[in-house]
């Protein structure tokens, strides 16, 4: 959808054109009625009012084109959201055999988006032909209605001609200025879509400020935090107390849609917390400059999103430039190094479209490798060992244990037996802080904790 109101935005530079031509037909016809003016008013008159009746027939195509911009600019970003959608999800769709299924939707759309088109279209070029014959019915009329009554005055032919003349040199500036109402009532529909996308007062913006750490921060204080997604009556996290310390490893656990990465985004600072506030050394984390902020904290998020381009530039994203050793050594400690030297390419080799061709684990690997690539002080992991195979977690937890004395570590993770090493463990449930203490205690508490590593370790035995 959004790139579709971006297309459209660069379709509304027309309206320069458009009003470049109005502009033209104006002037023009405003020199030919004066002209005309000089050598009879009351033909003028005569021609005047007819034109004023032809603009009233027209007034009603334009209302209709503008109805039809608006249709068109609507059914457009309809279509494009399915063909992006569908494009992105072309494996889903094989799996679940549902290629006809998009096919028939797709064509359903744009079956609909080149109906209205085509009646834009229609409608467009009947504006041409209707001034062009109302034209040559108006000259003519005027030359036999001349000749008739002006059959005596030899001498009142030639200005008659002559008025008819210019007449006829103005009567394309009409037909042009019709086509540009047409034109601006046809882009009104994308100027809509534009307008909307550029209004800002309907929009939620985040607040950043502008401090910037020249030293590295030590605590992350979540305080009395009360966290609403939008539109929810039922807070997504509530009375959230946390200390996050510099050689510390919090875990957070708990079962899907406890509001797990929820809390991840708001340490981002990519959301704002409805009540309470989250302090970096003290400091409000909205007066931060949020991009000087985003490059300190090392995030792998539950997707994993991958580039269409090398390992490599995979790795150093956002750090143009980065030398290769330091790649190298990112991977090393996310422990993708090994996999990436044995393909063919290296670091060099391309990763298909949203990383097709490495496997799950593999791609978890790559975007640990890019998180630890910023040399993070903070380093934030949701979910980023699940696609792993016990003996790669094996490792990554070693990773973890290195940095774990010199780091801020959160991890989020639905698999116990990854946050034992954690200094901290809190169980989230529904939003809310259930229970919180060092794993080995939680384990052996008989609370949620064990509750949950019963059903998850035991029974894995
Ligand atoms: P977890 O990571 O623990 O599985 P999330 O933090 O993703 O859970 O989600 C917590 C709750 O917030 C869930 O109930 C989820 O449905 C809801 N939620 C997540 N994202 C949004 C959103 N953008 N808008 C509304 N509700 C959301
Ligand atoms: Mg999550």
């Amino acid at each position: 959808e959004l790139s579709e109101k971006i297309n459209t935005a660069g379709e509304m530079s027309r309206i320069a054109r458009i009003g470049h031509d109005g502009v033209l037909s104006i002037l023009m016809l405003s020199m030919y009625l004066a002209l005309m003016l000089t050598m009879s008013p009351l033909l003028t008159l005569v021609c005047l009012i007819l034109i004023i009746g032809l603009g009233l027939c027209l007034t009603w195509s334009i209302r209709k084109f503008k109805r039809l911009g608006i249709e068109l600019a609507g059914s457009s970003i309809e279509t494009s959201t399915v063909i992006v959608e569908f494009l992105n999800a072309s494996r889903m769709l094989r799996i679940f055999g549902a290629t006809r299924y998009a096919n028939k939707i797709i064509r359903a759309r744009r079956r609909l988006m080149i109906e209205v088109n085509r009646k834009a279209l229609v409608l467009k070029a009947t504006i041409a032909p209707t001034v062009e014959i109302f034209t040559v019915m108006v000259l003519a009329t005027f030359l036999i209605v001349g000749y008739i009554v002006l059959d005596s005055a030899t001498e009142s032919i030639p200005s008659l001609f002559l008025f008819v003349l210019v007449l006829h040199r103005a009567m394309p500036q009409v037909q042009g200025l019709g086509l540009t109402l047409g034109s601006i009532a046809h882009v009104v529909g994308g100027l809509r879509v534009v307008g909307e996308l550029m209004r800002r007062d309907d929009k939620e913006f985040l607040k950043t400020g502008g401090i910037k750490f020249d030293k590295v921060f030590s605590q992350i204080k979540l305080e009395d935090m009360t966290f609403y997604h939008s539109g929810e009556s039922v807070p997504a996290l509530s009375d959230i107390d946390i200390v996050l310390s510099r050689g510390k490893t919090l875990a957070v656990v708990g079962p899907s849609g406890a509001g797990k990465s929820t809390l991840a985004d708001l340490i981002l600072g990519l959301r704002q917390p409805g009540t309470g506030r989250v302090l970096v050394d003290g400091i409000d984390l909205s007066e931060l400059n949020r991009e000087h902020w985003l490059h300190m904290v090392g995030a792998v998020d539950q997707d994993v999103f991958l580039l269409n381009d090398s390992i490599a530039n995979n790795i150093r994203f956002g750090l143009e430039g980065l030398p290769q050793e330091q790649v190298v050594d990112a991977a090393k400690l996310a422990n993708a190094h090994d996999f990436i030297s044995n393909l063919a390419e290296g670091y060099e080799t391309k990763i298909g479209d949203r990383g097709i061709r490495l496997s799950g684990g593999q791609k978890q690997r790559i975007a640990i490798a890019r998180a630890l690539a910023k040399k993070p002080e903070l380093l934030i992991l949701d979910e980023a060992t699940s696609a792993l195979d016990s003996e790669s977690e094996r490792l990554i937890q070693q990773t973890l244990n290195r940095l774990k004395n010199s780091h801020m570590v959160l991890v989020i993770a639905h698999r116990l037996s990854t946050v034992m090493t954690a200094d901290e463990v809190i169980v989230l449930d529904k939003g809310n802080i259930v229970e919180r203490g060092e794993p080995e205690k939680l384990r052996t508490s008989g609370g949620a904790f064990s509750l949950l590593w019963k059903t998850q370790v035991e029974a894995n035995k």
